[in-house]
C-alpha cells in the first residue's frame, strides 16, 4: 500500500491529509505528486472521482508555500482553468481545505454572476486563481488581470472544455502566459484535438492514465429496467419511494425533460431540486446546497449540469433516459459508489433506446444485468404507447389487453 509520506509531501500537508482522513493516496495522486513536485509537466487521463484535484493541488500548494521569495507577490502564480462554474466552485472548496494551513489566497472567477465582487477580490492579490475560460478572457482583454506571474497552469477536464467550444479561448490564454511555466493537463479522454494541444503546450510530460473508480472499485451495482417511455415517471416514483434510496441523482437527457420530471415528482410529494444549464447561477447554487446538505434527497439533472459534481454518499444514480454519448453513462454512474461506499445505478430503457444501450455496453465492455420492474412496482404491466398520426396524441394500452 502506498503512503502519502512516500510522496515527498511536507509535514503541514501530511497533517492536513490526516485531518481530512485521507488514508492513502489514490493511484493518480501516487503517480503524479512526486513528478509535479520535481517540476515535470503532467498529463493525467482521469475523471472526477479519481482524486485528481488533490493530485494537482497538493504539489502546487507545497511549492508556493516552500519557496515564497521566488514568486511575484501580487499576481496569480497558479492558474487552474476549468470548464464550468460548478467545477470552479468545487475546486475552490477543495483548495481551501487542502491549503488551510497556508496563508495563500485563492479565488474562483466564472461567468453568470456579477463580476464586481470578483474584480474586487482580484485587486487584493491572489495566489491561486481558478477560472472558467470565458470570464478569464473578459478580464484579460480588459487588462483587469495580468497572467505574467503564472508559474503553474492546470487545465482541468479539457475534453469538457473543448466540447463546450472553449478551445480558442484556451489557446489564447496559453499564449498569454509567460515563457516558463509548468503545465498540468487533465482530461477523462484523449481525443485527437487534445493530443494536439498536449503536443503544443506540454514539454515531455509524465503521462498517467487511471481507470475511473466506477470501473475499478466494483462498488457500483448496475441494473437495467426495460420500461416503456410512458411508464418511466411512475417507475421512478416507485424506485424513489424505496427506503434504501437515500440520496439520488436522476439524469435526464434534456433540460425540458428534467423540469418535467421534477414537476411530476413534486406532484407525487417527492421533494427534489432540478439542475440544468438554463437555471441561473443563484438557482443552481441553491439547488446544489439543498442537495449537499441533505434538505432534499433527489436531484434531477442534465449531464452538463452534473459534470464534475462532487456530492458524497449518493446511494442511487437513476438514468431516466439513456445518454446519447456512451461516455456519459460512465460519468453518470461514477457519481455513486465513491470512497468505498456502495452505490446503485439504475437505467430505464425503452424500445427506442436500444441502440444507445448497445453502444453503452460496448463502451463498458459488459452487459448491464436486466432486472424486472416488479422489484419496485409489484403490479407493473408494460403498456405499449401509441401515437395517433393525425392528432399526435399519445395513448397507452396494456400488452395484456387490460
Ligand atoms: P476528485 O476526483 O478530485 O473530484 O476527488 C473525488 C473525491 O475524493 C473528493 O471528494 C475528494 O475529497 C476525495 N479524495 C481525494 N483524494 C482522496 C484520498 N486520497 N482518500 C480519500 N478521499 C479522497
Amino acid at each position: 500500500m502506498a503512503h502519502f509520506s512516500d510522496l515527498q509531501l511536507n509535514a503541514d500537508i501530511l497533517a492536513t491529509l490526516a485531518r481530512l482522513e485521507y488514508k492513502e493516496p489514490t493511484p493518480i495522486q501516487e503517480q503524479s505528486i512526486p513528478h509535479i513536485l520535481a517540476g515535470k509537466d503532467f498529463l493525467g487521463i482521469a475523471q472526477t472521482g479519481t482524486g485528481k484535484t488533490a493530485a494537482f493541488s497538493l504539489p502546487i500548494l507545497q511549492k508556493l508555500q516552500e519557496e515564497p521569495g521566488k514568486w511575484n507577490n501580487v499576481l496569480p502564480k497558479a492558474l487552474i482553468l476549468v470548464p464550468t462554474r460548478e467545477l470552479a466552485i468545487q475546486t475552490l472548496a477543495n483548495l481551501k481545505q487542502y491549503g488551510k494551513h497556508t496563508a495563500l489566497k485563492f479565488l474562483a472567477i466564472f461567468g453568470g454572476v456579477n463580476e464586481n465582487p470578483q474584480l474586487r477580490e482580484l485587486k487584493k492579490g491572489v495566489d491561486i486563481l481558478i477560472a472558467t475560460p470565458g470570464r478569464l478572457m473578459d478580464f484579460y482583454f480588459r487588462k483587469q488581470i495580468s497572467l505574467k506571474g503564472v508559474r503553474f497552469c492546470v487545465l482541468d477536464e479539457v475534453d469538457r472544455m473543448l466540447d463546450m467550444g472553449f478551445e480558442p479561448n484556451v489557446r489564447k490564454i496559453m499564449g498569454a502566459l509567460p515563457k516558463s511555466y509548468q503545465t498540468l493537463l487533465f482530461s477523462a479522454t484523449l481525443p485527437k484535438e487534445i493530443e494536439k494541444l498536449v503536443g503544443e503546450f506540454l514539454k515531455d510530460p509524465v503521462t498517467v492514465k487511471v481507470t475511473p473508480p466506477a470501473q475499478t472499485a466494483g462498488t457500483i451495482q448496475q441494473s437495467l429496467f426495460f420500461i416503456p417511455k410512458g411508464q418511466k415517471q411512475e417507475m421512478l416514483e416507485h424506485v424513489l419511494k424505496d427506503s434504501a434510496c437515500d440520496r439520488a441523482i436522476v439524469f435526464s437527457r434534456t433540460k425540458f425533460g428534467a423540469d418535467r420530471i421534477g414537476r411530476h415528482l413534486r406532484k407525487a410529494c417527492i421533494d427534489n431540486c432540478v439542475l440544468h444549464g438554463d437555471k441561473s447561477q443563484k438557482e443552481r447554487q441553491k439547488a446544489l446546497d439543498h442537495f449537499r446538505e441533505g434538505d432534499v434527497r433527489v436531484l434531477v439533472a442534465t449531464d452538463v449540469a452534473a459534470r464534475g459534481l462532487d456530492v458524497s454518499r449518493i446511494t442511487h444514480v437513476i438514468n431516466f433516459d439513456l445518454p446519447e454519448e456512451p461516455e456519459s453513462y460512465v460519468h453518470r454512474i461514477g457519481r455513486t459508489g465513491r470512497s468505498g461506499c456502495a452505490g446503485e445505478a439504475y437505467s430505464f430503457c425503452d424500445v427506442s433506446e436500444k441502440p444507445l444501450l448497445r453502444a453503452i455496453e460496448k463502451k463498458i465492455q459488459e452487459r448491464i444485468p436486466v432486472v424486472s420492474a416488479r422489484k419496485f412496482w409489484p403490479d407493473f404491466e408494460p403498456k405499449e404507447t401509441h401515437q395517433n398520426s393525425k392528432t399526435g396524441k399519445v395513448t397507452q394500452r396494456s400488452k395484456a389487453g387490460k
